[in-house]
């Protein structure tokens, strides 16, 4: 057969993108006309609807994901000298975190086939400064958490779930968030909802929820327990070095709008990478996203690898290909340690064997919500062209 020479789609889509309606539009507009747009009641509501939707006692809105990381890495004590172990296929910011608080990131490898952290590489990198592991729900599947758990308390470490990619998801029947020591959500506009820029953290623990507020606030505290005097209303003490971490109440209300449609979204994600599955299982060279079976996915990312033996050009090409056709792919991630920053700390490059093939093979096709049947078939029809194209074997 003739390969069509017209390009697939005459716009671009993207991998990712958010999904805004007039009820979210009618909740921020409320806050702008009420008497507070920020530090305000809409705060306080979306972190309880998050908490409760996750099975979570507390929650702690913070500005983004990645200051709520930082807040997580404050709140578990890692400071000069610990060692916190976390996965080098993910976002800057799950690493990046500990360095903010003067720790160390080890990079255990992934599992070759759900990309999440491999346990038993945990363990081998396991020192006696270990403080604690961050694992990542890379694209929504829930990392191995009770081989992870059983490590943890063996060890004594705590355990910080980045679930940026897995609001919504489980594992065994337990909500993501509703386990672990700190779980951390983002509401960036490609996540599940958004807040435009926003993160959470979830926890059960209310030592380390304490923590976590004073740290979003400049590390001030009014709660007359914690202080050392009390001079009158107006005083207040500052016993740790936080930040101005805070989410706005305009944030908070979209993000409790947003919320409402999470199920229709995760729905309609699950029917997104069905329909992929169906489309591309068979094409030998194609390795679809390994599902495991104790995990429900929340689908960030559908990821897809080309198997190198069976093309005649490689994944650049490949992706390249596949963009001239308008389809935003896109490549998650980089390997954290081949940063020129941490080759600067003293990181070796190509540390984790699994990490390197997956970042050589990996591209992700779009996937969000508000696609339709046909930017999916759109995406179907130029990874099965670009697959005719190059395929060897
Ligand atoms: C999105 C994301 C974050 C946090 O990002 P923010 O943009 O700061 O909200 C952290 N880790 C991972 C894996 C992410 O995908």
């Amino acid at each position: 057969m003739k390969e069509s020479i017209e390009q697939t789609r005459s716009t671009m889509l993207p991998y990712g993108k958010q999904w805004i309606d007039e009820d979210d539009i009618a909740a921020v507009v409320q806050v702008l006309q009420s008497d507070f747009i920020t530090q305000g009641p809409a705060i306080e509501r979306f972190e309880r609807k998050v908490a409760d939707y996750v099975g979570a006692m507390y929650a702690v809105a913070f500005c983004n994901g990645t200051a709520a990381l930082h807040g997580a890495s404050f709140a578990a004590g890692i400071g000069p000298g610990d060692e916190v172990i976390t996965t080098p296929i993910t976002f800057l910011a799950s690493s990046n975190c500990v360095l903010y608080t003067g720790g160390k990131p080890v990079f255990a490898d992934i599992d070759s086939e759900t990309y999440n952290i491999d346990p038993n590489d945990i363990e081998r990198k396991i020192t006696k400064q270990t403080k604690a592991i961050i694992a990542v729900d890379f694209t929504g599947q829930p990392a191995e958490i009770d081989k992870i758990e059983r490590i943890a308390r063996k060890h004594n470490l705590l355990v910080i779930h980045d679930a940026a990619h897995s609001l919504g998801a489980s594992y065994e029947n337990r909500m993501v968030g509703s386990y672990g020591d700190m779980t951390m959500f983002s509401f960036h506009p490609v996540k599940h909802v958004t807040t435009g820029e926003g993160g959470v953290i979830v926890t059960n623990d209310a030592a380390l929820f304490e923590r976590l507020r004073l740290f979003r606030n400049h590390g001030m505290t009014r709660d007359s327990h914690n202080m050392t005097r009390n001079d009158g209303p107006w005083y207040y003490e500052m016993t740790d070095l936080g930040y101005n971490y805070r989410m706005t109440d305009m944030q908070a209300a979209l993000g409790f709008s947003q919320m409402d449609k999470l199920d229709s979204f995760i729905e309609r994600r699950r029917q997104i990478a069905a329909q992929y599955n169906k489309a591309l299982i068979d094409m030998p060279g194609l390795v679809l996203p390994y599902q495991h079976p104790d995990t429900s996915s929340s689908w960030h990312l559908y990821v897809v690898r080309w198997d190198e033996s069976c093309f005649s050009v490689g994944r650049n090409q490949i992706f390249n290909d596949l963009r001239a056709e308008n389809i935003g792919v896109n490549v998650h991630y980089i390997p954290v340690y081949k940063q020129p920053y941490y080759s600067k700390l003293g990181y070796e490059d190509n540390q984790c064997a699994e990490a390197e093939v997956y970042y050589n093979t990996a591209i992700s096709l779009p996937i969000f919500p508000l696609m339709s049947e046909q930017d999916q078939d759109d995406v179907i029809h130029a990874v099965t062209k670009i697959y005719n194209r190059y395929r060897i074997k």
